[in-house]
């Protein structure tokens, strides 16, 4: 067979490109929810899956399955490829240098605990400082927490402003010579404020310290390079940026990967063992024991190609274009707050409306068939800095459309309005 590709129908290097084009490519998008189409406006929870991954995920299934690298035979060639080669997709995605510095974990909170078991318990001594910031979440909070228990270090949290921005000020105040790390994220899930991760990895190298930055919200909404950010980590989930669940990817520079050991032990991670002693691959086989991921990290590279041939920078425009509209169009109704006003913001909208619990906005939207979410969005802190303990977040993806925010917000009028 002739493995599949993304579809060559689309015309999308002259803008505005053609949302309504890119949703047909996702054929979830034409469910129907409680009798109304489908909008799905959860996106920073995880995004859906264009034809072009589903059917890369049959094709491994139907014409390359094998395990990889393990086998003489013809079906672990093929699959040894099609991994292999989506390997090299993701590290043309993050513009690495060579695809030695591209992990497959199962996704950004797997890359993050792997970060933290490794180089964590290595590098991290009694007194040192970790620096994350009050956007995280949970998955760039709990890990370093158990870290600094285990080794008697300390977490140190930059704070943010009224809009939720970081204060680079304050950030700069927290780093000193102890600073051994700063772990911060990209953009935030629950405000989607983007945070100025280019000056505070410039900073925190000026410290002395590695950096981690989490992408797990960035990563569907913008171009990343890494080599430019020159940040030492950077993790994602494959999920959320339109590809399978079950897999992500941790990016670390040669130089660090190169010290650091193994944090899980078992096949395909060895290069020789004997009861005495096993010597290990260099990274990352290092980092990938067992059977990995495999169809999914296919279907990943399947993902980036399609991102590829829709164009980041698109992407970036047509959602920066529905930002300004929901913002714009639902501040003016009565009593709803946008949380996280930032000047630089990708991709979610998180409210509140005084009089209705996020939970009743929540289920009404679900009754129009729109999908949001309402809660602590797995980042409480974040939250309580603004008195809150939950949100209604929409969140958006490049097959969103100005229908989708209309329907949106109308919906959230006729709630306010009692109308049904
Ligand atoms: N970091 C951020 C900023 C996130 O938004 C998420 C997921 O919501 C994660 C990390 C964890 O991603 P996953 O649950 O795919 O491992």
């Amino acid at each position: 067979g002739i493995e599949p590709d993304v579809p060559r129908n689309l015309n999308l290097s002259s803008y505005p490109f053609d949302a309504e084009a890119i949703k047909r490519d996702f054929p979830i998008l034409r469910e129907r929810v409680n009798g109304r189409p489908l909008v799905w406006l959860d996106n920073a929870a995880t995004t859906q899956k264009p034809q072009s991954v589903i059917d890369r995920l049959k094709y491994f299934y139907e014409h390359e399955n094998s395990n990889v690298h393990r086998a003489a035979h013809e079906l672990a060639a093929r699959a040894t490829d099609a991994y292999e080669s989506a390997r090299e997709k993701v590290r043309r995605f993050v513009n690495a240098s060579s695809t030695r510095e591209i992990i497959f974990v199962r996704g950004a909170t797997e890359g993050i605990n792997l970060i933290a078991q490794s180089w964590g318990r290595r590098n991290i001594q009694k007194d040192d400082e970790i620096v994350i910031t009050w956007l995280e979440h949970h998955a760039n909070i709990v890990p370093w927490q158990m870290l600094c228990s285990e080794k008697g270090a300390k977490l140190r949290v930059a704070p943010v402003d009224d809009s939720g921005q970081v204060l680079l000020d304050e950030y700069e105040k927290l780093l000193g010579p102890k600073t051994r790390l700063v772990s911060i994220t990209q953009v935030s899930n629950a405000l989607g404020v983007v945070t100025p991760a280019d000056k505070m990895i410039e900073i925190a190298h000026r410290y002395g310290a590695t950096v981690l930055l989490d992408g797990a919200q960035s990563v569907s909404h913008m171009r990343v390079d890494v080599q430019a950010l020159d940040c030492d980590f950077f993790v994602f989930s494959g999920h959320k940026v339109f590809g399978p669940t079950g897999i992500g990817v941790v990016y670390g520079k040669p130089e660090v990967l190169e010290y650091m050991p193994p944090w899980q032990g078992g096949g395909n991670m060895i290069q020789d063992v004997t009861f005495e002693k096993t010597l290990y691959q260099e990274p990352p086989q290092r980092f990938e024991a067992g059977t990995g991921n495999i169809a999914d990290a296919v279907g990943l590279g399947a993902a980036i190609d399609y991102l590829d041939r829709v164009g980041m920078h698109n992407i970036s425009r047509h959602e920066h274009e529905l930002l300004v509209k929901a913002t714009s169009e639902l501040v003016r109704i009565p009593g709803l707050h946008i949380i996280g006003t930032a000047k630089e913001k990708a991709g979610v909208l998180s409210f509140v409306l005084d009089g209705f619990r996020t939970e009743e906005v929540g289920d009404y939207l679900n009754k129009n068939g729109i999908a949001v979410r309402s809660g602590h969005h797995c980042a409480q802190p974040i939250l309580r800095r603004f008195g809150l303990e939950s949100t209604v977040r929409a969140s958006l993806a490049l097959y969103n459309t100005h229908e989708d925010i209309d329907k949106l917000v109308s919906a959230v009028w006729n709630l306010r309005l009692g109308r049904t």
